[in-house]
């Protein structure tokens, strides 16, 4: 799982385009990717200030790449909003990519399986 870039509204103001670079911003420590500000970091420096509101509404996302889908063994990539988005996706460990997830959606439908 490796982030590609980070999508940012062009129309913000800097301020909170700097916000959301350090929101997604992360380091590699022995070959693990992480973030380098807590959230909680990351709202104490910030919930106070006017950029603050506009970065809570404002449009952006980071893309990842996942190194293998499951089934077919290509990587893909993701779309978060925000680290929860990142969290559960990881959680899940359903790790497909759109292709297979539609396929395995239409015979679990077919077979009247409901999976969430
Ligand atoms: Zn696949």
């Amino acid at each position: 799982m490796k982030q590609k870039e980070i999508y940012i509204d062009p129309s913000l103001n800097l301020e909170t385009q700097k916000m959301v670079e350090m929101y997604f911003s992360i380091k590699t420590v022995s070959s693990i990717e992480g973030f380098i500000y807590s959230e909680e970091e990351f709202l104490n420096k910030y919930k106070n200030t006017y950029s603050f509101n506009e970065f809570r509404n404002a449009e952006f996302y980071a893309v990842y790449e996942v190194n293998e889908c499951r089934t077919c063994r290509h990587s893909f990539q993701i779309m978060v909003r925000n680290r929860k988005e990142l969290y559960d996706f990881l959680q899940t460990g359903n790790l497909l990519c759109n292709c297979c997830k539609i396929y395995q959606f239409n015979i679990a439908n077919t077979l009247g399986f409901n999976f969430s």
